[in-house]
């Protein structure tokens, strides 16, 4: 098997129902009258933990060996899917380890240390948390889950796919955040093996697009990672990727890239129109269509990934404040 299909995601459906929200699907009127088409918005953001990872990682969790479930499992993401596994695994009764930097801000920290796994603080860069990752596998037997590039993780997001054309049956655009790809590789192939023909538009923020740049060059290649307000989709695809970019480059028709102001034009209308507290990331799809990035051509969903924002900076955005992280980091 080398791919990810229908089968593996209606089977993650399964294995995970009753450990994640099925989450609303909610009309826009705003962004119907902006594009002139219906527009959806799903809010994934309501997912226990704040955003889909839990998706993934509960599909993987759940698909454990009874010895590997003994010994337990580690990442080194300190965003959303090491929230995801920490929570995943404490359901399940499994040990989960998170290894990260030094330079990992404390609210970071503590926000997985309350959802139950053990933190290991290695060095200071994620390639040295990495190192640490590694040798707890090989020492200590425990399990790795990544963030994207796995066949039960890609399967667990694709579910996603599956929820969007039953509740939405005449879909024909869908617009997903893009990252590593885990995301809409599980989608995208749900989605077009219900419907072939529903258009599936990727998304990334144009400072450090690694999917982007990697489809460009034909192979993955390696970005430099910036500061962005869509800080859950930085970071890159992998060098040895081996699910997600053939299903990216495969299923995925479009990828749009954003600026700065765009997904802060985004986050702003899905808070004033919609009502939503949504991070960077989750704001792509709305953001794409408010700056006409895409024609859309009959019914539009647009995924909203996530909330996990710093809510100083939420308020700074939604104030009107004209936010620039570079300039920040510098
Ligand atoms: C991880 C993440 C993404 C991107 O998902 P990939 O599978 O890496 O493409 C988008 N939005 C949010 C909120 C995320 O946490």
């Amino acid at each position: 098997m080398t791919t990810v299909g229908l089968a593996d995601i209606e089977a993650a459906r399964a294995r995970i129902r009753g450990l994640i929200r099925q989450t609303p699907v909610e009309a826009s009127p705003s962004l119907s009258d902006v594009t002139g088409v219906p527009v959806w918005l799903k809010f994934e953001h309501h997912q226990i933990t704040g955003a889909f990872k839990l998706r993934g990682a509960s599909n993987a969790v759940a698909q454990l060996t009874e010895a590997a479930r003994a010994r337990g499992v580690v990442c080194a993401s300190t965003g959303n899917h090491g929230r995801a596994l920490a929570h995943a695994a404490r359901v399940a009764g499994v040990r989960a380890v998170v290894c990260m930097s030094s330079l990992v801000p404390s609210n970071k920290l503590r926000a997985i240390e309350a959802l139950g796994a053990e933190i290991r603080i290695i060095g200071r860069s994620q390639d040295e948390a990495q190192v640490e990752v590694d040798r707890l596998v090989r020492e200590e037997g425990l399990e790795m889950i990544p963030p994207f590039d796995d066949a039960r993780i890609v399967a667990g997001q694709g579910t996603l796919g599956l929820e969007m054309v039953e509740a939405v049956p005449d879909l024909a655009c869908a617009l997903v955040p893009l990252s590593g790809g885990g995301l809409i590789a599980g989608i995208a192939a749900a989605l077009k093996a219900r419907k072939p023909d529903i258009r599936v538009v990727g998304i990334s923020m144009a400072r450090g697009a690694a999917m982007a740049e990697s489809l460009k060059a034909g192979h993955p290649v390696q970005v430099e990672e910036l500061p962005s307000l869509a800080d859950s989709l930085g970071g890159g695809v992998g060098l040895e990727n081996r699910w997600t970019y053939p299903m990216v480059r495969d299923l995925v028709d479009e990828v749009v890239l954003l600026s700065e102001p765009e997904i802060a034009a985004g986050i702003r209308h899905c808070y004033m129109e919609e009502r939503q507290v949504v991070e960077g990331a989750a704001a792509v799809g709305v953001a794409a269509l408010l700056a006409g990035k895409l024609r859309p051509e009959g019914p539009t969903l647009a995924l909203l990934s996530g909330a996990n924002i710093d809510m100083n900076l939420h308020l700074r955005i939604v104030s009107g404040e004209d936010v620039d992280l570079m300039a920040e980091a510098a």
